[in-house]
């Protein structure tokens, strides 16, 4: 069978991780399956839908490499064919016009609610002969009265419902819009859609759409509801539980493949394996694998798949990625190193390209303040004349590599008897003004000579200035 999947997400909000996950596994069934991905956007709600959720959605999916192979098709653009099955339908008695008022439905409603029935609409437009003047008639889906629907899901096994359960639903309203169960059904025929897979939330929809799919003289795709993406506290994840939208994971500094890696564990699996690179995951993937049970979000665990990725991804990428977020901090990307050393420096640490944006600040431009438990610990008297040796070393160097930068340091702690350490840690404290950076000699190389120098002076003044205090209260 050739397999053709289709996410077809509704621009009425933010793209968020759960709609991810649910395009990610549609992509990866496809392409695991050589198959066909189509986008399809769900637009008829149109007071809800905007442009802006249109364009996220498509940046999302560009950023993350879901692309698709057929569409986008919007189902704004499609109406005359909804009408066209409306109207087939209504001449074959599979659906009808329903005259009903809203005070008649709910009228209806209450008497089933206070009988302790089924609260559904009731039939009673089925065999009506006559219109009703002055009444716009929604159409209704001729729904069988017995009998049951089967659906085979791919995750949750069979699930049964009884069509005595189902009323009649509502496909056109009565200004002739389609409603949403219809256009689905409708469009995954029209698309040849082989596997339906989405959101366990359209479970219930499933009868309703199988037994249209039925109408309409076809098979119904293979369905596969994915379980829900839970927050920490076991409620569905919203926004209460931080970021949602995937643009702000973006702005973050997560890698795309690395957000891929995270959401295809929730919910799939292949071993005890965490990390997967997306071409691993093409192989890997099978719905067969997918989990019956919810799965959590841990925004601890993204950031640590996250952090794998960006140390094993080639840092020439990382280089290019990273220069918006410099950007971001407003530093100016000319008055630093190279963007790809820095990577190379900085990605054994960092957990996402924010946070090595952000380690990486004093490469761009200068602090305010050294650390002042730094300042204690490290620029001591006692470290003053290896420091200033080792400024005038580096004053002269002719060529400011990271090799001859090494060399000046250990020639200077070697000629002072102290070891490496000693006075790598004061030069990292005035340069970079704290206690963690990059090895020393590249610390010092990416600063750059200006800086480098200037900041040791500024050291050399602070240790200066502690030493004369402390001769001060000695001999006071
Ligand atoms: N448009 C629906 C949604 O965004 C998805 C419909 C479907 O996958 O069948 O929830």
């Amino acid at each position: 069978m050739h397999v053709r999947t289709r996410f077809a997400p509704s621009p009425t909000g933010t793209l968020h991780l759960g709609s991810i996950r649910t395009a990610l596994f549609c992509w990866l069934y496809a392409r695991h399956h050589e198959g066909v991905f189509v986008l399809r956007i769900e637009d008829t709600d149109r007071e809800r839908s905007t442009e802006e959720n249109v364009q996220a959605i498509f940046d999302g999916l560009d950023w993350l490499g879901l692309g698709a192979d057929e569409g986008p098709f919007f189902q704004t653009r499609r109406f005359e064919r909804y009408g066209a099955v409306v109207k087939e339908w209504l001449e074959q008695g599979k659906a009808y016009h329903c005259y009903c008022t809203k005070g008649e439905l709910d009228e209806l409603r209450a008497r089933q609610l206070a009988n302790g029935e089924k609260v559904g609409y009731d039939g009673r437009c089925r065999d009506r002969q006559e219109p009703r003047e002055g009444v716009d008639p929604v159409v209704r889906f001729r729904s069988p009265l017995d009998g049951e629907v089967i659906v085979s899901d791919q995750v949750r096994g069979t699930v049964v419902f009884d069509n005595a359960q189902l009323d009649d639903l509502i496909i056109a309203r009565s200004d002739g819009t389609p409603t949403y169960n219809f256009t689905v059904v409708v469009d995954d025929f029209d698309m040849e859609i082989t596997h339906v897979i989405r959101g366990d939330d359209h479970l219930n929809n499933t009868p309703r759409q199988i037994n249209m799919f039925r109408a309409l003289g076809a098979e119904p795709p293979a369905y596969a509801h994915l379980p829900m993406i839970l927050g920490a506290d076991g409620s569905k994840l919203s926004k209460r539980h931080g970021a949602v939208d995937i643009r702000d994971y973006r702005a973050q500094g997560y890698l795309p493949d690395a957000m891929l890696n995270y959401l295809v564990r929730l919910g799939w699996s292949h071993g005890d394996q965490e990390i997967f690179s997306v071409d691993e995951m093409v192989r890997l993937f099978d719905i067969a694998d997918v989990n019956q049970s919810a799965s959590a979000f841990n925004p601890e665990k993204l950031r640590w798949v996250n952090q794998q990725h960006i140390i094993a991804a080639p840092t020439a990428r990382l280089g290019q990625e990273l220069v918006p977020h410099l950007e971001a901090l407003g530093l100016d990307l000319s008055s630093g190193p190279d963007p790809v050393q820095v990577a190379e420096a900085f990605h054994e640490r960092a957990e996402t390209l924010h946070q090595m944006a952000e380690s990486a600040r004093y490469c761009f431009e200068d602090f305010e303040a050294i650390d002042p438990t730094a300042v204690k610990k490290h620029l001591r008297p006692a470290i003053l004349e290896p420091l200033k040796a080792v400024t005038e070393k580096l004053s002269s160097l002719a060529d400011w590599s990271r090799e001859s930068i090494a060399e000046a340091i250990e020639a200077t702690a070697g000629s002072f008897e102290i070891k490496m350490g000693k006075l790598g840690q004061p030069i990292r404290v005035a340069v970079t003004g704290g206690g963690v950076s990059p090895p020393i000699d590249v610390t010092v190389q990416l600063v750059g000579r200006e800086r480098t120098l200037a900041r040791l002076n500024r050291a050399l003044e602070i240790i200066e200035a502690r030493r004369e205090g402390q001769q001060q209260s000695g001999a006071s």
